[in-house]
């Protein structure tokens, strides 16, 4: 069912809760946004949700949620930009071809929800149909996977895949509500297979157990462009959730500026032409 189907004759039955996020429909007056800061090279954002379902307990979109009590349930709240889809198409008279656009910076443009509504997926038709921005695409969730017919029409887009560890005992704490390491993998290759440029993005980089298969198993995807960020235990931030497991956790993975730096040089090893921090996601 497409959005527009779903957001006129069906309104009563869109679901308000979904796993564990409760789901709100709300309407915003933009849906490209002008960027700043990390991601002032890109000409817009372009967030179809708010919030998200997959909770990073180190989020820093976490941050800038509206008031305390969403920061505080931070994972467990999905706003959809229910009229994103019409604001785009006012696009249509002034298309954005050839602008940079980045899908997303404060969200995940493949949340749970997206299985059932296909927002993101109308938006992305929408962008190759009437529009060819240089689109680059940033999730976890192999529900990308979905949209492959999709990118393959674009001009030029990049897919994203964020994999920030090769532990499940890590990924549980830090990413306790997104999909295993294994299936982001898989997902990736999956993209990249299907002959659309795609990009391992290490942002950031949490606790590894073992560096050298991790780093054999990120080549093993037949992927050649990688970016990697650090994230110091001393500085960082986290939200509520699981932050003091969190912080036993680097406890005990001794993650201190130093390891990060053996970790990234042993990742180097493998990887020698590796894309760092803002530098790395400069637009395609
Ligand atoms: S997937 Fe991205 S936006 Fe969602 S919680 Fe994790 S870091 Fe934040």
């Amino acid at each position: 069912m497409s959005q527009i189907d779903l957001f006129s004759s069906e309104q009563d039955s869109r679901p308000s809760k979904l796993g564990h996020a409760n789901i709100a429909y709300k309407t915003v007056g933009t849906i490209l946004n002008i960027t700043s800061g990390f991601m002032a090279d890109y000409d817009y954002s372009l967030n179809p949700y708010s919030g998200c379902a997959f909770g990073c307990t180190y989020c820093y979109a976490a941050f800038f949620a509206r008031d305390n009590e969403q920061k505080d349930t931070w994972g467990y709240w999905v706003n959809v930009k229910e009229n994103a889809l019409l604001l785009l198409k006012k696009f249509r008279s002034k298309p954005i071809t050839g602008k940079t656009v980045y899908m997303s910076s404060v969200t995940d443009p493949y949340q749970p929800i997206e299985r059932k509504i296909e927002l993101t997926r109308d938006i992305v038709k929408e962008l190759l149909n009437y529009h060819q921005p240089r689109l680059v695409v940033q999730t976890r969730s192999p529900l990308v996977t979905r949209d492959i017919d999709l990118f393959r029409r674009f001009n030029a887009v990049q897919i994203n895949m964020t994999i920030t560890t090769d532990s499940e005992k890590v990924r549980k704490v830090f990413e306790p509500m997104c999909p295993g390491n294994r299936s982001r993998l898989d997902a990736i290759k999956e993209v990249n297979g299907a002959g659309i440029d795609s990009c391992i993005t290490m942002t950031p980089l949490l606790p590894i157990e073992d560096a050298h298969v991790f780093a054999k198993s990120l080549l093993e995807t037949g992927i050649s462009k990688f970016i990697i960020q650090p994230f110091h235990a001393e500085r960082g931030k986290f939200t509520a959730g699981t932050r003091n497991e969190a912080k036993k956790l680097f406890n005990e993975f001794n993650w201190t500026k130093e390891r990060y730096m053996e970790v990234e040089n042993i990742i180097r090893q493998y990887i020698p032409d590796i894309g760092i921090g803002k530098e790395g996601f400069k637009p395609i």
